[in-house]
């Protein structure tokens, strides 16, 4: 019976494979969709223009459970099939004639398009206005964050929109969206009219000017202003923001023009949409995703100044930025060359990164990089850049490494030349590994065979070949060579000093106060406190005996513009010194941190955890650090306030209920930890009899995971 139901899942997998319809070509896509959120549907008309290459009896689009109310080919009704996730219409297509198709359908996607903060209990449900400032913390009320966003990569828009698995098929769409006109509504294109309609509701017209793969569709809507700039060359630029956060501007998109500007000289073929929009989301899949000319990224990375040191949202945007060019514009045939994407995408970042941060930031990026490939390696895990299975290390890292040594090799003129010829011959088109290296090829006139069997096919790692660039290039980490190498020589008894002092470079000493803590001499650690580097002083947080340390030096981290740096002291600090608990406390009191409150959830365990410490808020105290578990909040509190609640105190009827809530969380990672939780206490007799009686309070949806294990 299990072998049975194995062989059904494989034979359903290979027929939902991607397929290219290589006798037909989709030009336009017209797409008018309205969003129903009580019902988490989507109500649709698409009209496609195809032409038909060669003569064909039928032609399909991808559809995953959806029901359609119209087909019309050329403005007859036709006969259709629908598989369920795909349908097709069967009939002589002869070859030149162009078609139109108009499909009229329902859909409720369970997945691609998520609807968050719609139909919820608990805080959401109260009307409290919003609050954000740092004065009051334990009076925050969450924003309720209604929304509706996609994520088409990995996920297939078909769920949404009748259109196609295979990333081959490039189609110029344009989207109308009707929705309530109190929200904003953000997609693909350039916004041509918004009209009001005359139930409430508006419809909004985006324009498209060239083609792109349907994995790529985006929309958003939520409550958003936005800040608009113009690049060099012209294109807008309009960064969304909730209106609750208009003084995280500034350190959220800090930069975001250079970048832009940086890109379009580095690659040097302008940028090929017609704007750009960047949109923070709440409980984003992912970091980011590049959208054309829309990107979407996590609101973790909405900031402000002091986070910036922390997390801040450079390297993502400049992430998804260059994906528009390399992945958007040329687009990899299919998952063979998906290094084309992801390598180029993350080695673009670097660059602007190195643009605004300097060289010996990229050079110790790299070498950061190059070790975590390197312990892959040296764990027999060493992939191909070849291999459509490889890790996002490959992918990402290792395919930076493969174009920051290419470019060595080749030269910057020849490395120019060969990505401008590359982009222009393939403008929206699709592209292999072998079209990018032959371009390469022909701008340096020389083989690059040996590149390619050492950097894409080759599972082990060039690791030699790598570090030796790296100390031709960087005065700071062939120090840090040297250093190594003298340690183990003199066993330890190293002139760190003369190391210290030896590079004014910032990653050096964090890197010495890192890998030499044990051993490091007081007046290492004396000139490490003096300095004024947040990132420096950082590390000295991190200290695994604080009582090593001058007290009231380390004191003095509590006041360091970094909230990684104030949440590691302050647990230090009340762990090390119990007679001064309250002082710490008082001086922290009104610091929330990151957007995952960091500093805020340990405020609240420790001052619940110091005997006397303001006994008569302890009930208000625990309040607070129970309703983090929400689900109006981020996945990032939710995750640490459950934590906390597990370590110190015990989950309430509410946090469980929460918890069972959070075991279908469209993010895996919390999905995850939320399920290895749940079972966890479920091992413990006391905990699984409460959960029985928690769960008569939740509905089908809730419980699904629940009732799927057992225990
Ligand atoms: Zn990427």
């Amino acid at each position: 019976m299990k072998s049975l139901i194995l062989l059904l899942v494989i034979l359903k997998c290979l027929f939902a494979t991607a397929q290219y319809q290589d006798k037909i070509d989709f030009v336009r896509g017209d797409i008018a969709i309205e969003p129903i959120t009580n019902e988490k549907r989507i109500e649709g008309t698409v009209t496609y223009e195809f032409k038909v290459l060669q003569d064909v009896d039928s032609v399909f689009l991808d559809a995953h459970d959806m029901d359609f109310s119209l087909v019309r080919l050329n403005d007859r009704e036709v006969a259709f099939s629908n598989s369920g996730n795909r349908i097709s219409i069967s009939k002589n297509f002869k070859k030149g004639k162009m078609h139109k198709l108009k499909l009229v359908y329902s859909c409720t996607p369970k997945q691609t398009v998520y609807f968050l903060g719609w139909n919820v209990d608990g805080i959401n449900k109260q009307k409290t206005p919003l609050t954000n400032t740092q004065e009051s913390p334990a009076k925050q009320i969450v924003a309720n964050h209604k929304q509706v966003w996609t994520q088409g990569q990995g996920k297939y828009s078909s769920h949404w929109l009748p259109s196609f698995d295979d990333m081959q098929e490039k189609v110029e769409f344009d989207l109308n969206i009707r929705f309530d006109a109190q929200y904003e509504v953000i997609a693909n294109g350039e916004l041509t009219s918004d009209t009001t309609n005359n139930d409430g509701t508006k419809t909004w017209h985006f324009d498209m000017q060239q083609p792109m793969s349907s994995y790529l569709l985006a929309f958003v809507i939520g409550t958003y202003d936005n800040q608009e700039l113009v690049s060099k060359s012209g294109i807008p630029i309009y960064n969304y923001y909730y209106p609750e956060d208009s003084l995280r501007v500034e350190p959220t998109y800090r930069y975001s023009k250079r970048i832009f500007d940086f890109l379009e000289g580095e690659i040097g073929i302008p940028y090929p949409w017609q704007n750009y929009k960047q949109i923070p989301v709440h409980d984003f899949l992912y970091a980011g995703m590049e959208n054309t000319g829309t990107t979407i990224f996590s609101d973790g990375y909405v900031i402000d100044s002091t986070a910036f040191v922390d997390a801040n949202y450079i390297n993502v945007g400049a992430h998804e930025l260059a994906h528009q060019w390399f992945g958007n514009m040329v687009t990899e045939k299919n998952g063979n060359h998906h290094w084309l994407h992801e390598g180029f995408a993350t080695y673009y970042a670097y660059l602007a990164e190195k643009e605004l941060f300097g060289k010996d930031h990229f050079f110790w990026k790299l070498y950061g990089t190059l070790n975590q490939l390197l312990e892959m390696a040296e764990q027999g895990k060493g992939e191909s850049l070849l291999n459509p299975k490889a890790s996002s290390l490959t992918f990402y890292e290792k395919g930076a490494w493969a174009l920051f040594m290419l470019r060595e090799q080749v030269g910057d003129t020849a490395f120019h030349k060969g990505i401008e010829s590359y982009l222009k011959k393939y403008r929206f088109a699709t592209v292999t590994v072998p079209d990018f290296l032959s371009e390469m090829e022909k701008a340096s006139g020389s083989s690059l065979s040996d590149f390619k069997e050492d950097w894409l096919v080759a599972t082990e790692l060039p690791y030699d070949e790598a570090i030796k660039t790296l100390k031709r290039h960087s005065p700071s980490l062939q120090l840090n060579l040297e250093m190594e190498g003298d340690y183990k020589k003199t066993h330890y008894k190293v002139d760190y000093v003369h190391y210290w002092n030896g590079s004014p470079s910032i990653h050096l000493k964090k890197h010495i106060l890192e890998k030499y803590e044990k051993t490091i001499p007081d007046d290492i650690i004396q000139l490490a406190f003096a300095s004024d580097t947040v990132p420096i002083r950082q590390m000295l947080s991190n200290a695994s005996d604080v009582k090593k340390y001058n007290k009231l030096a380390f004191e003095s981290l509590l006041t360091d513009k970094s909230y990684v740096t104030v949440e590691n002291a302050l647990f230090k600090l009340w762990e090390t010194y119990p007679q001064d608990r309250k002082n710490y406390l008082d001086n922290t009191a009104d610091i929330i941190g990151l957007p995952s409150k960091n500093v805020r959830l340990l405020w609240l365990t420790l001052a619940m955890l110091t005997p006397d410490y303001n006994g008569k808020n302890t009930k208000m105290y625990f309040d607070e650090l129970d309703s983090y578990t929400d689900g109006a909040y981020s996945y990032t509190i939710r995750q640490s306030a459950f934590f906390y609640l597990k370590e110190a105190f015990g989950l309430t009827d509410l946090s469980l209920k929460n918890l069972i809530r959070a075991t279908d969380h469209p993010v895996w990672q919390f999905k995850k930890f939320a399920r290895d939780l749940l079972k966890e206490l479920l091992t413990d007799e006391d905990y699984k009899k409460r959960i029985e009686t928690v769960s008569k309070e939740l509905n089908d949806e809730e419980l699904r995971y629940l009732k799927s294990i057992e225990y």
